[in-house]
């Protein structure tokens, strides 16, 4: 199985050629055709099994591909929450790596750093917002931040985040995104908390399940 197979565009093929990647690794070849679908997706999948580019590759085929400039200019299309401002940089990073032949536009916000440089890089516009729920609450309070053309949803270690007692203000942010959306939850683990938040926030969600056999050796 190679990545060509899934269906991929291929600016986001030579990207991965570039970053070494000769194949998929299992959750990318179980989520990412089911992602490009547009189906919504619950992924059973550890750090290291190859999760951010099961979930970014398909982001970016949507958002500069398959359905460019659908939406107005300059509010983001596509949200990823993350529990850590580690993990949102991360994410961001890897955007970056896998989108740099689409031209994808992203950036963080997280707390412990000033404000103003995220409003700004907002009022500047991006596709894509890779942000912890604390201060994307604070964004959203101070209105420099509209969710409303967002097309694409994802929960980045849900787990995690529910552990951290995020679960109260994802609710708010889901509230504030369009219903009519994709949202893919990725966790390493299926709590009954993560099951009802899937069943609040998805619709038909299809399943993908690998272990932490599949993480990738360093
Ligand atoms: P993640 O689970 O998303 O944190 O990814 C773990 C590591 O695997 C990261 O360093 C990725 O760059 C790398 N990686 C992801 N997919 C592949 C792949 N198909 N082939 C080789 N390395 C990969």
């Amino acid at each position: 199985m190679s990545f060509e197979n899934l269906g991929l565009a291929p600016a986001l093929l030579r990207a991965l050629v570039e970053q070494g990647y000769s194949e998929p690794t299992p959750v990318q070849m179980q989520a990412i055709p089911v992602a490009l679908a547009g189906h919504d997706l619950l992924a059973g999948a550890q750090t290291g099994t190859g999760k951010t580019a099961a979930f970014a590759l398909p982001l970016l085929d949507h958002l500069y591909v398959s359905k460019r400039g659908q939406a107005q200019p300059k509010t983001p299309r596509a949200l990823v929450l993350t529990p850590t401002r580690e993990l949102a940089a991360q994410v961001h990073d890897s955007i970056r790596g896998y989108g740099k032949h689409v031209g994808a536009r992203a950036t963080t916000i997280f707390g412990g750093v000033g404000m103003q440089p995220q409003v700004d890089a907002l009022r500047r516009g991006v596709e894509i917002v890779v942000a912890t729920p604390g201060r994307l609450m604070d964004h959203m309070e101070r209105r420099s931040v509209n969710l409303s053309n967002i097309e694409i949803l994802i929960l980045d270690e849900a787990d995690r985040m529910l552990d951290m007692g995020f679960l109260p203000a994802i609710k708010r942010i889901v509230n504030r995104v369009p219903k009519e959306r994709q949202t893919l939850l990725f966790s390493a683990t299926f709590e009954d908390q993560i099951k009802s938040l899937a069943m609040e926030f998805m619709r038909n969600p299809q399943q993908v399940q690998v272990n932490a056999r599949n993480t990738i050796a360093e």
